[in-house]
């Protein structure tokens, strides 16, 4: 691997994906771009453009599936913007000392009932966002125990589920457009979906959370509560990329759930090469240790035709797929 200097921050020439993701499968970006800032992360933006490369953004990977082989181009990972904050709640402004991960306790220095507010870059993960809320016992995000991925992921894939959203908490995101120009907008503008932010080509560099004021001990006990119950119909121990199929329209499919519809095909358990549907949960497909990527989708495709072969229903991918 050749580390160079050309462009606006730290790369990697021929960089590992499959590491860098849940699901453990895929080849290696050309390129893998690092910025550590926002304005990093816009100047690698833009530098990628003028190569005359669209770049793919990089989270967590833990919605994603990677082709295998070399991905031509550039990926960008925001694995770097590691800055959490509180509103400064005299001034209004963020503080301008950022917290790093490893520095998170002092979000809780400002008293816990001012200003309930969190700025998070890209790359802070989801469950440091739903920790410190439980420290603050701020309501909000605790519905998102136990999903991995990072803030950039969450704002773009309004990760949620059965006890809340992503983007129930976001009160505006900094966005970068395809020229690296930076704006700022609101929840309302940004009319975000089921599992889908609105972002379409813009990245998302940090976001504000707002939350509201609960006792710790209750928001800790919900937490709690919603991971185990996670635990127990999902294989979060094992290598997935979390839900493969949104759930369809409850009126396409009776109410019945994608992993209901793969279950009710006898599909749990199929196999190809090493990639099998959970015997745990049908919309989970998981990576048994030496999976490739043609395993996981030529499973998807399979299952998808069958589904719809049996049910009528077409289903419609949640987890991302980068095509070398
Ligand atoms: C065990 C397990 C359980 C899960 N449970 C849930 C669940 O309960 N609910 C749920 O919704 N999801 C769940 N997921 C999926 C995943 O955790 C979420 O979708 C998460 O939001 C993905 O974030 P990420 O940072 O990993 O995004 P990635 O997988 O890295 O990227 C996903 C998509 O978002 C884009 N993206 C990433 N960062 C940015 C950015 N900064 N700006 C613009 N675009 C960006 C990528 O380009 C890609 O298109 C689960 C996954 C696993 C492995």
């Amino acid at each position: 691997m050749t580390t160079v200097t050309s462009w606006p921050c730290a790369a990697l020439h021929h960089a590992e994906l499959s590491i860098r993701t849940t699901m453990r499968v895929g080849g290696v970006a050309e390129w893998l771009l690092e910025p550590a800032t926002p304005e990093e992360l816009a100047k690698a933006i833009t530098a990628a453009r003028e190569q005359g490369f669209v770049p793919r953004i990089l989270g967590g990977g833990a919605n994603l599936i990677v082709d295998d082989g070399v991905l031509p181009g550039v990926v960008i990972t925001t694995a770097r913007l590691q800055r959490l904050f509180r509103v400064d709640p005299r001034s209004g402004e963020e503080l301008s000392e950022g917290l790093t991960d490893a520095q998170t306790g002092r979000v809780g220095a400002i008293p816990r009932d001012v200003d309930l507010r969190l700025v998070a870059w890209a790359g802070i993960s989801l469950p440091k966002i739903v920790s410190t809320a439980a420290r603050l016992g701020w309501r909000g995000v605790e519905g998102l125990v136990g999903v991995p991925g990072q803030v950039g992921g969450g704002v773009a894939m309004n990760a949620g589920g059965r006890w809340g959203d992503f983007w129930d908490v976001v009160e505006r995101v900094l966005l970068i457009d395809a020229e690296g120009r930076m704006f700022e907008r609101t929840k309302a503008e940004s009319n975000p979906s089921y599992r889908n932010g609105q972002l379409g080509e813009l990245v998302c560099a940090s976001a504000v959370l707002k939350f509201e004021l609960d006792a710790v001990a209750a928001v800790k006990e919900r937490g709690r509560e919603y991971l185990l119950a996670k635990n127990q119909v999902q294989p979060v121990t094992e290598w997935s990329a979390g839900c493969v199929f949104k759930n369809p329209p409850k009126e396409l499919a009776e109410g019945r759930s994608a992993g209901r519809l793969v279950e009710q095909c006898g599909l749990k358990g199929r196999t190809r090469g090493d990639a099998i549907v959970s015997p745990l949960h049908g919309n989970f497909i998981v990576n048994r240790g030496k999976a490739t990527a043609a395993d996981v989708l030529t499973l998807i495709e399979d299952v998808h035709d069958r589904v719809l072969e049996k049910t009528g229903v077409d289903l419609q991918r949640e987890v991302k797929v980068w095509r070398a």
